[in-house]
């Protein structure tokens, strides 16, 4: 059986570990079954019924003093259903980013409209699942999280990289503009990385979603333009006459 307590490893014992994946989900019958599923394909899954407990575990990093992301820094995925008691799932989300944890999350959402999306992958998510879905679908889409995460490893990750006045700290994660540090999501960081890594290569919508999202993006282009919006608004002086990320008609985009 799975355990019932929060954050408690489950009793399987998996010869192969696949990861670690934190389930939370309020409903149980649904928390049981993903955790029973991930569990019976090898990963090693912690479950959560609320926000709550997440958070706590955020407060203890934060407090420790070490600077050491602990409990959440060993996990390799987050399921993370949307409609939660106490914390829902977008806030949450939004909090680990804000917090600077990397962790690949997939939302669950009973609701499928396009704006629901969109926020997801705005507030940091990396997938989208809507209820109800097969559990098949849902081990592929953890597996899929964990195995984009060290896709496209970059060799020799140079310590940093600058283009006019945006430098961009690989290793920390941090970019500046103009002298200042903004906040960025991590698929946001990676598309900027990669621009700066290439100056003034063009790159088809296509291209960035195989190198951003991976082979097996569900979504559409428009998200590369929707991520491109945000990201002018927080590089460019005046995003509506972009100096950095151009447009490039009938192509695609490049730096600079
Ligand atoms: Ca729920």
């Amino acid at each position: 059986m799975i355990s019932m307590l929060t954050l408690e490893p489950n009793k399987y014992q998996p010869q192969v570990k696949m990861g670690r994946v934190l389930v939370v989900e309020d409903e149980e019958l649904i928390r049981e079954t993903i955790a029973l599923t991930l569990s019976d394909e090898g990963f090693d899954v912690l479950t959560a019924a609320d926000g709550s407990s997440v958070l706590e575990l955020t407060n203890a990093d934060r407090c420790s003093g070490t600077g050491g992301k602990s409990e959440i820094a060993q996990l390799d995925a987050i399921v993370l259903d949307l409609m939660l008691p106490y914390v829902n799932g977008l806030d949450l989300c939004r909090l680990l980013r804000y917090e600077g944890y990397m962790v690949p999350i997939l939302i669950l959402s009973a609701k499928s409209s396009e704006t629901d999306r969109v926020v997801g992958l705005e507030v940091g998510a990396d997938d989208y699942l809507t209820k109800p879905f097969g559990m098949r679908e849902l081990v592929a889409r953890v597996r899929s999280l964990l195995r984009r995460s060290t896709r496209y490893p970059l060799p020799q990750t140079p310590s940093v990289l600058k283009f006019k006045e945006v430098t961009l700290y690989p290793t920390e994660c941090r970019v500046m503009v103009r002298g200042e540090e903004i906040n960025l999501s991590p698929k946001e960081f990676r598309i900027l990385e990669l621009f700066m890594s290439h100056p003034r290569r063009v790159w088809s919508r296509d291209q960035l979603i195989e190198r951003v999202w991976g082979y097996d993006f569900m979504g559409d282009s428009k998200t590369v333009d929707v991520h491109i919006r945000w990201l002018r608004e927080k590089l460019e002086v005046d995003p509506s006459r972009p100096e950095y990320l151009l447009t490039v008609r009938g192509f695609g985009y490049r730096m600079g």
